[in-house]
């Protein structure tokens, strides 16, 4: 493809992103089509040929779109954020543009660089001490198997890096709302999914420490390896906080390594009113949340934090010769600092969003979504047709309606709701289940939410609801 040519497609894509964004919410927000549809439709092309981008947009038009669900839809309430921005996305093109492989400083020293700085500007704006290192990993997922990998190395001082597994039972615990990814994690790393204890929670879905360290006792007693322990600060279900400082001091007194899972909610601690709910997070050893969530930047982008660099590094470090360069000892080469070897230039969208919202501009960005979500649950219980089904911490709001006909149970009635309110394409709403009851959940945090959308919504769940029994 020639420059020219190229030029002429950039100014029709770009001029496609903002017809699509003109027209995101006349969409469902949730993709309707049934399984094998898309993947059957792309198969009846003729792949084989080479083809202009006037007909492969066209196809994208016409096959794949129906099959996107608009995570950018300001009436998309589900699951969680994945928020984007423009200056997220002009530094996306700038980085598939220049398409560096980002593995050691020298094979893009900018990119390391940006990294670090970024990445201690941020520690900087959620409250975090100096005594932290950061590394941007892509998932929250990924940022868990690291600690908890690290973890049962400190525990083994290095021997199971070295020599494999010893034939100890190294223990991990968390709370019983805390995600699923902990449990992969200890699958991969070699704990063993069935030496995760899951700790039971209390009336606001927070880790009973009580129970953490009777747990840990039990196992000692039995000739367990108590190894780590995963607090949640905002669970995935409700967005729940555990009690971080007194897991900490637990972590302490039993030898535990401490690795802290605000996936989402960590955005919230660039609030300096927010912070007392993370007290004693300065004592973690670990800490991960995503930008890429609620924070303006397109996934993936995790920033994980560590107080001891030096214990992870020693970890993931493997140089084999064609991998050592003479500023080994002067730069960060995060190939050390994860799983992955190579690795995407991730820190530039980060600092376009840092540069060009600045602190305030983030802090406004969260503070509205804290206050859209508070006026949600507020209007949503007001005529006694609804129940919250747990404490609004963020910006999720747990609910679930309460008017029963007597022929459907409230659950049945609720999969009911959000079944139907989803079919209607309107907005795009997911559930979980609280203390067993079906619980509807309602997440703000989409870049361009706004007040009228969240109205919207009000409305409709109330309508639709009434429309059921
Ligand atoms: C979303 C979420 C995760 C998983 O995040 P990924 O970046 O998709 O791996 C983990 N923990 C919590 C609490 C979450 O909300």
């Amino acid at each position: 493809m020639n420059n020219e040519t190229f030029f002429e497609l950039l100014q029709r894509i770009a001029k496609w992103i903002i017809r699509y964004y003109d027209n995101i919410e006349s969409y469902p927000v949730k993709s309707q089509v049934e399984p094998k549809e898309i993947y059957n439709k792309v198969a009846k092309l003729d792949n084989q040929t080479p083809a202009s981008i006037d007909e492969i947009m066209s196809d994208f038009e016409k096959i794949i779109l129906p099959g996107i669900t608009h995570w950018q839809s300001p009436n998309f309430f589900a699951y969680f954020p994945a928020n984007t921005s423009p200056p997220s996305i002009l530094a996306e093109m700038l980085t598939s543009a220049i398409a560096a492989q980002c593995m050691v400083w020298e094979t893009s020293p900018a990119a390391a660089e940006l990294e670090e700085f970024t990445l201690n500007l941020l520690r900087q704006y959620i409250g975090l001490p100096e005594s932290f290192n950061g590394v941007i990993q892509d998932t929250a997922s990924t940022a868990t198997l690291v600690a908890l990998t690290v973890a049962r190395e400190k525990k083994s001082a290095f021997s199971i890096n070295e020599n494999g597994f010893d034939g100890k039972t190294y223990r991990v615990y968390c709370s019983g709302e805390a995600h699923s990814s902990i449990e992969k994690a200890a699958k991969i790393a070699g704990y063993g999914r069935n030496n995760v204890v899951k700790i039971p929670t209390d009336a606001k879905y927070s880790m009973q420490t009580k129970l953490l360290e009777k747990a840990i006792k039990e196992d000692i007693e039995k000739g367990y390896l108590p190894c780590a322990v995963v607090s949640a600060f905002g669970t995935t279900g409700s967005t729940a906080i555990d009690p971080i400082d007194e897991i900490a001091e637990i972590a302490n007194k039993y030898d535990l390594f401490h690795h802290v899972d605000a996936a989402l909610a960590g955005s919230a601690l660039i609030l300096p009113e927010m912070r007392q709910m993370a007290e004693g997070i300065e004592k973690a050893d670990s800490f991960v949340f995503n930008p890429h969530k609620w924070l303006l930047t397109n996934f993936d982008c995790s920033a994980h934090y560590v107080k001891d660099k030096e214990t992870l590094i020693k970890t993931f470090s493997i140089t084999p010769e064609y991998l050592k360069t003479a500023v080994d000892e002067q730069v960060n080469n995060y190939r050390d600092w994860g799983i992955q070897l190579g690795r995407r230039f991730r820190a530039l969208k980060l600092w376009f969003v840092m540069r060009y919202y600045g602190l305030e501009g983030l802090q406004n960005f969260i503070r509205e979504h804290l206050t859209l979500a508070k006026y949600f649950a507020e209007n949503i219980i007001a005529e006694g047709d609804f129940e919250l089904l747990a404490p609004v911490n963020f910006n999720t709001v747990c609910f679930r309606y309460v008017r029963s006909d007597g022929r459907m149970g409230l659950d049945e009635i609720n999969e009911k709701l959000l079944k139907t309110l989803n079919a209607t394409g309107k907005i795009y709403v997911t559930h979980t289940k609280l203390d067993e009851k079906y619980t509807i959940r309602f997440v703000v945090g989409q870049t361009n939410t706004k007040k009228r959308h969240v109205d919207a919504a009000l409305e409709l769940i109330k309508q639709t609801a009434s429309k059921l029994v």
